[in-house]
């Protein structure tokens, strides 16, 4: 297996650079795991027997520019031909007081050595500049058994960084492989320490983690680490609905949703989208009694679901714009209109049409993990939908700014200036939406003589 001529040009020319100096320099990390499995990677890092500093150097000597703010983690971005490399020294860690951040680092030259700082051995196969693969600890053949395995000690490696149990997940998530039975267990073992990771981290490969093709295979592992920081999963591993609706339990039933939606690009699903998946139906344990006839019911989930939502990713920092978005689908994500023009119209009227897609897909989402009796309901999402999908064609406009009067129309007809004006624009835009009248400026005006009497 040689990869030589797939690794980009401005990639190998800084090899190739490093290595005219002496330097050994191998591609690692996430390319090589592409590479190995048939992919084109987009991100190549590098590390290499040189120091930061002989780095730069190296760099300098040939003209290439670089960014050295991780030059303390022993980090260089070579900027070759406007693309970023990161170069990373060979190093080892010291202890890990904080869980996270090595208390030392010390720069060494030998590969054998920086392999017991890594995490995974799909993620310590080194790739040289000719193209061939050296592969200290056995991450090709994982990568055959597709295996996820904690390099060294797995109790030992997550017990120095936490951070890595969620990067296992994520990885896990990408590739579909298993997670090797010693390295689940030590996760499993060492998850407390997540609680010692910044929400920042966390979030970052958690939306990973969810965006990711087989989310939902990680997720079902994982329940009781993902609880740590979202502590209201928990309730929803195996809890029975006992509902003619459902024949999942609430977990199941959330996976299966989350499945549901389709990748939107690069195989990845849409982020807001994947968030409600999660937490659409998160509250169900909380909200569920039991009706006299043996049924549960779950009334004001939504309300319940979304409050959680919002909470979990407030703490775990997420952009406010984000958290709304995600709190508004888990909210409506339950709501059905009647399938009429009129209250389709005013449902345009009220949420932006990027929205109301996002909504659809989830609802319909939901309503195919439902039993056999919920899926009436996809008729009725249907219909919406091609209302939605005419009134669009029809020219149907949702904003009260792109009604075919203003306030000057208003006052040239002899209104005096005033709240007034903008009362009547009010009712013509409700008169609009309920399809009293056509969105033209003569019918408008003639709509008006109904509320003011005009001089004539
Ligand atoms: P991607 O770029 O897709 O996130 P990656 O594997 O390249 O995946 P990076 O975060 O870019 O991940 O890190 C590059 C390499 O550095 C990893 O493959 C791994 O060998 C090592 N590494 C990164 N973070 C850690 C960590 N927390 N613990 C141990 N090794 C790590
Ligand atoms: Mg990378």
């Amino acid at each position: 297996m040689n990869f030589r001529s797939e690794i980009p040009g401005y990639v190998r020319s800084v090899m190739e650079k490093m290595s005219s100096r002496g330097h050994e320099i191998y591609v690692v990390g996430g390319a090589v795991r592409d590479l190995a499995a048939g992919k084109v990677p987009d991100d190549f890092d590098l590390t290499t027997s040189a120091s930061p500093e002989e780095t730069i150097e190296v760099l300098n000597s040939f003209g290439i520019g670089y960014a050295d703010t991780g030059l303390k983690h022993g980090t260089v971005m070579a900027i070759p031909e406007g693309k970023k490399v990161e170069i990373t020294s060979f190093r080892t860690e010291g202890g890990y007081k904080d869980k996270r951040h090595p208390d030392g680092v010390t720069f060494i030259k030998d590969i054998n050595e920086d392999v017991k700082r890594r995490d995974f051995t799909i993620n310590a196969m080194y790739l040289d500049p000719d193209g061939f693969v050296t592969d200290p600890v056995g991450g090709l053949k994982d990568m055959e058994d597709k295996l996820i395995r904690a390099v060294g000690d797995p109790e030992e490696r997550f017990r120095e960084d936490a951070l890595r149990i969620l990067r296992a997940l994520r990885f896990e998530a990408l590739t579909g492989f298993e997670i090797e039975a010693e390295t689940r267990k030590a996760m499993i073992k060492a998850a407390p320490g997540l609680r010692e990771i910044s929400a920042e981290r966390i979030a970052s490969e958690f939306r990973r983690t969810l965006t990711a093709g087989y989310a939902s295979k990680a997720v079902r592992g994982a329940v009781d680490i993902i609880s740590i920081f979202i502590p209201e999963l928990k309730a929803c591993e195996g809890f029975d609905q006992r509902s003619p609706y459902h024949d999942l339990d609430v977990l199941e039933h959330t996976l299966a949703v989350l499945d549901n939606i389709p990748p939107a690009e690069y195989g990845k699903r849409d982020e807001a989208l994947a968030l409600a998946a999660f937490f659409h139906d998160i509250a169900k344990p909380l909200c569920f009694y039991l009706g006299a006839n043996g049924v549960g019911h779950m009334k004001g989930h939504p309300v319940v679901s979304r409050d959680i939502a919002g909470k979990r990713l407030n703490e775990l920092k997420f952009p406010v714009k984000e958290i709304r978005e995600v709190e508004d689908l888990v909210l409506m994500h339950d709501t059905f209109i009647k399938p009429e023009r009129v209250m389709v119209r005013k449902l345009m009227a009220s949420y932006p049409a990027a929205f109301l897609d996002k909504l659809e897909i989830l609802q319909r989402a939901d309503i195919l993990a439902h039993a056999a009796p919920g899926q009436l309901r996809m008729e009725k999402l249907e219909h919406i939908s091609a209302i939605r999908r005419q009134l669009t064609g029809e020219g149907f406009v949702t904003d009260i700014k792109d009604l075919d009067i203003n306030g000057n129309d208003i006052i040239a007809l002899g209104v005096k200036p005033g709240p007034a004006v903008g009362a009547l624009i009010h009712c013509l835009w409700e008169d609009y939406l309920s399809e009293k009248v056509d969105n033209n400026k003569g019918d408008l005006i003639e709509r008006l003589r109904i509320y003011v009497t005009f001089p004539t």
